[in-house]
């Protein structure tokens, strides 16, 4: 899946410390159901907390030394309960069916066993009573007190809910889904069927899956020996989105089994799960439009089903649709057959095996253009007006579909390949096997209105999904814990396949700048492992689709395929592939193919776990000492007082360390040792003046220099920057100045840095500096520090004067210089620099006269647009060609030039109305949010607003999701008082508990206090000397 991308990474001034943020201890697993398969090592560390529900609600208590007595007498008694409620159920009927605990019939006998049971029970009860508190967590007690649960889940009908966890057992397992769905799309309902093949992998007595928002009316099951049809109880609990079917038998192991679920639903009014639209088209008329979205707990509201990444199994779906609509699956259509109520059924070939998660179906008007590429059909889908922005898609799809086949040496295994643009859609585009879904935005690409910027994005994205086909879909990560392995690598993938085909595109500027936010994030307390042990509530994996997962995830692989080669990395990946294909993996399975290939030489498993297992990045700290470099690692962290977090200074990273420096021997090629320890020691064959270490920024750490190599280096860029790539540059810049918040470097010696930038013509190292010098703006602006912010924009503009009043208001240059163009000119009418204004508005006064007719330079359209919309007729005039326009790329410039309006009540409704969804649809909603946020009169009303709305926002787009983050971290990030500290802090502490402890809350509370510890600092020395 891609989070939308447009702006996702903004990301805070973020200084200092703060240790508020403890991480929730792990929790020991105590109830494993005797019946579930021996567990890998690996699979414990993972194993859900499910079990948390035996012990929740017994307090506050230190370990003692009986801790691992009372750990053997916890699995114990959830065995106990375990077999109670699953193996014992037979012997157990009358207990299951009398919710009060009676027996009925009390025969001698009976009132034996029932006594007996009784007897056990109150001991249980005593024995959880008197066991001391929190016993059983790993770390003792968390400081908070947790809520009281039920021991047993009840069903809805008031029975015992035969399973406690939150994960499914594995006892059986799905081999096939045969789906058959009727949705009605002026109802908003839809019926349906699904015949489930099983297996028992262990004897038992019930079916356990997850189902929500179903209405089922009818539960059949039929063993493969007397194919007889017998209809069964089924027992739901909602709070864990599980259902039970209870077998009228023993299921035995190595049997097969045959489960038929009948029920109705409706279709959702989210973006998630089997969802509904409706949009006008280019007549007006109303239209309505189905489309899924699954990943990640998404499926079982579809359609009952074991909806965990590594219940892989095969599907045969049927959608029956009125004649007017196409319905689209995974597979390609085997046959359509016109039912007697004129309604059509379609129905696709049987699917590989492939996880819950990656089903999808579409039902919708639509119309494609088809190329095919080796046997496989690769379509692109729009809206039937649409259909002429999808030609891009379409020759960007078979190029890339042609690179991955050949670069992963395995063919895309489907005979088709469709790209869907929804109309509405809450993610970027989603990697469905064989069915990828966009938004209108990430695929379509009109010639007339796309920027530079626009091509990228829809380039990257493609690029992206298609890489998932193989990481993700082939291979699956079991458990979302490891999400990364699906996205890291498909965003590695997308950046490195960009690189090799579309080169011109300079997409290694975008990563670049990627990497530098995701370390900005990284360096928070409340950042994570991306491989995390504690994933399991539905928001713990939402949350685990955050940049990190992303970014921190695509570095990591840049870092080693820089270090090990780009050949031994691609066989790596190859075997790893290979290995792995149609089943599902942990990260050690990733790094035992790569050990496969460095002939023990390294053990890459050993190296690469110190960065997924633990959160943050090293600090290099750089000494020269003659023919000596001596090198130091520690945590590069944001937190001021190091004694909070002692685990810290444990912290060691194997770093690969490569370098270049001024003399002769090290210029002109890269050099590469391992630093595996606190501290080592590079000999070179000469002095040198000045080294740069991590060359190309394609290690994940932050490099700080004795001050005599940050002058050298200093006075290097004054002379020559070009000695030093535009990427290293670029990370000179960012560095210095993290360093600066951290206070290893001062202020103005950054400052001094970016001195030489009168001579840089890259985007990189002028972006860079463009963001960092504008997040103090941001800061002083909103803290009403006027004069310093203005002297500050002064200072930057002296800087970038010359190349700035080269630009022209054209299309015209390569790539990397358009996108120059366009950061430039932003930044100079955003501050009335030059004429910028002045030519903006002319510009758009020409395209308003014209109607909107006129062709605007596409790269500076919305700074064009911005410029018309501070006028009061321009902004009205904005808004209606809003409304009626069919480019995606030229609304999105519109929209953004609307939302950096000074006018709040114009604010206030474009928030409310994409709320509404009603002109604008709601999946544009976080964007709004945030580019209101980043400007003066907005600032404090976007936060108004998201607290105003919050449990709509929540209902739309749910807690822990990406939008949510989003939404989070733009409306807070340029806080920097207490007041509002404490406000947010309040604010979202009387929601749930769940909400409080949401990582975006803790990580916005974490910035607004850096950002506050960073005015404290600084704004001293700003107003000294700028
Ligand atoms: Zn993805």
């Amino acid at each position: 899946m891609e989070p939308f991308t447009n702006d996702r990474l903004q990301l805070p001034r973020n200084m200092i410390e703060n240790s508020m943020f403890e991480e929730e201890p792990d929790v020991v697993d105590l109830a494993k159901e005797p019946c579930l398969h021996p567990l890998e090592p690996d699979e414990v560390e993972y194993e859900p907390r499910g079990s948390r529900l035996l012990v929740r609600g017994l307090g506050e208590h230190e370990l003692d030394e009986d801790e691992e007595d009372y750990e053997s007498s916890a699995k114990l008694l959830g065995m106990s309960f375990m077999n109670r409620s699953s193996g014992l159920r037979n012997s157990a009927a009358g207990y299951r069916q009398n919710s009060d605990g009676t027996c009925p019939a009390p025969s001698a006998r009976t009132i034996g066993v029932c006594v007996c049971i009784i007897l056990l029970a109150v001991a249980i009860i005593l024995a959880i009573y008197f066991l001391p508190r929190c016993t059983f967590t790993k770390e003792g007690c968390h400081k908070k007190n947790q809520p009281t649960e039920p021991i047993q889940p009840i069903a809805t009908n008031g029975k015992l809910f035969p399973w406690a966890q939150i994960r499914l057992p594995t006892a059986v397992t799905p081999v096939r889904y045969d789906l058959t769905l009727h949705p009605n799309l002026t109802s908003m309902t839809f019926r349906g069927s699904v015949t489930i093949s099983l297996q028992a992998l262990q004897a038992t007595w019930n079916i356990i899956l997850h189902s929500t928002g179903h209405n089922i009316s009818r539960v059949t099951f039929m063993t493969a020996v007397s194919s007889q049809e017998k209809e069964v109880d089924v027992l739901e609990y909602p709070v864990h989105e599980q259902i039970a079917i209870v077998a009228p038998e023993t299921l035995l192991e190595g049997h097969n089994y045959t489960l038929k679920i009948e029920y109705s639903a409706n279709i959702s009014s989210s973006y998630y799960g089997f969802y509904g639209i409706s949009y006008r088209d280019e007549s007006n008329e109303k239209k309505y439009f189905a489309a899924t979205q699954f990943e990640p707990l998404a499926a079982r509201s579809a359609f009952p089903c074991f909806d965990e990444p590594a219940f892989k199994a095969t599907f045969v779906i049927r959608i029956k649709r009125d004649e007017q609509y196409t319905a689209l699956s995974n597979m390609p259509k085997k046959s359509s057959v016109v039912l007697e109520d004129g309604l059509v059924q379609d129905e696709f070939f049987e699917s590989v095996k492939m996880s819950t998660y990656l089903v999808a179906f579409i039902v919708g008007e639509l119309k494609n253009l088809s190329q095919d590429v080796n046997g496989t059909l690769v379509s692109i889908y729009a809206v039937p007006e649409k259909i002429g922005q999808v030609q891009h898609a379409l020759e960007t799809t078979v190029k890339l579909l042609d690179f991955y086949q050949s670069y992963f040496e395995i063919q895309y295994p489907l005979k088709k390949l469709d790209l869907v643009a929804i109309p509405d859609f809450e993610a970027g585009a989603m990697e469905n096997w064989g069915l990828l879904t966009f938004r209108e935005e990430t695929l379509l690409y009109d010639a007339n209105t796309s920027s530079v910027a626009d091509r990228k994005l829809v380039t990257k994205i493609i690029a992206h999904e298609l890489a998932h086909q193989w990481f993700g879909n082939l291979v699956t990560m079991q458990w979302w814990n490891d999400v990364w392995l699906n996205e890291g690598f498909a965003t590695f993938m997308e950046y490195f396949s960009l690189e090799k085909i579309f080169g011109e595109l300079s997409s290694y500027e975008d990563f670049l700048d990627a990497r530098f936010k995701t370390m900005k994030k990284d360096s928070l307390n409340s950042s994570h492992p991306i491989s995390s042990s504690s994933v399991e509530s539905s928001e713990q994996i939402e949350e685990m689709f955050d940049s990190l997962s992303y970014f921190k995830g695509a570095s990591l692989l840049l870092m080693l395929k820089t270090y090990l080669s780009e050949d031994i990395f691609q066989h790596a990946i190859i075997l790893y592939l290979h290995n792995h294909s149609y089943t599902s993996i942990h990260s050690d399975d990733l790094w035992d193919s790569f050990n496969e290939f460095t002939n023990k030489t390294l053990d890459v498993k050993k190296m690469m776990r110190t960065w997924t297992l633990q959160k943050g990045f090293p600090l290099v700290t750089v000494q020269r000492k003659g023919k000596q470099i001596l090198l130091q690692q520690e945590r590069f962290s944001l937190n001021v007082k190091p004694e909070i977090q002692p685990s810290d200074a444990s912290s060691l990273w194997h770093i690969p360390l490569s370098y270049i420096t001024d003399g002769k021997n090290y210029s002109k090629h890269r050099s590469v040792s391992l630093l595996d320890k606190k501290s080592g020691v590079i000999n070179l064959t000469e002095e040198v003046q000045w080294i740069k270490v991590n060359t190309n920024m394609t290690g994940y750490y932050i490099v700080h220099y004795a001050d005599d190599n940050w002058e050298a280096l200093i006075k290097q860029l004054k002379i020559n920057p070009y000695v030093l790539s535009d990427k290293d540059r670029a990370n000179l810049i960012n560095n210095i100045f993290e360093l600066a918040g951290l206070g290893k470097v001062s202020l103005q010696r950054a400052f001094d840095l970016i001195d030489y930038l009168r001579n840089e013509t890259y985007t990189a190292p002028i972006s860079e500096a463009l963001l960092q010098t504008e997040l103090i703006y941001n800061l002083l602006d909103k803290l009403g520090h006027v004069d310093l912010a203005s002297r500050l924009v002064n200072k930057v503009f002296k800087l970038l004067q010359s190349q700035i009043q080269q630009q022209t208001w054209t299309d015209e240059g390569t790539p990397s210089t358009r996108e120059l163009r366009s950061v430039l000119l932003d930044f100079a009418c955003a501050h009335r620099l030059e004429n910028c204004s002045a030519a903006a508005l002319k510009l758009f006064f020409d395209w308003m006269a014209s109607n909107g007719t006129q062709s605007l330079p596409t790269d500076v359209m919305t700074t064009v647009f911005k410029a018309g919309a501070k006028t009061e007729g321009g902004w009205s005039f904005l808004l209606s060609k809003y409304v009626s326009l069919g480019s995606e790329a030229e609304k999105n410039k519109i929209l953004e030039a609307l939302a950096s309006s000074e006018d709040v009540r114009k604010l206030y409704w474009l928030m409310k109305n994409s709320l509404d969804g009603d002109l604008i649809r709601t999946q544009k909603l976080s964007f709004i949010i945030r580019t209101v946020a980043r400007h003066f009169p907005g600032h404090l009303l976007a936060w108004d607003f998201v607290k105003e709305n919050w449990s709509k926002l929540v209902q739309k787009f749910h807690l822990g999701s990406y939008t949510i983050q989003s939404i989070v971290a733009g409306s807070t990030h340029l806080f920097a008082t207490k007041a509002h500290l404490s406000e947010v802090q309040a604010f979202f502490e009387n929601q749930s508990e769940a909400t409080f402890r949401l990582r975006c809350v803790q990580e916005a509370l974490e910035v607004i206090q850096l950002n506050m510890q960073w005015v404290e600092k600084n704004l001293k020395t700003l107003t000294y000397w700028l």
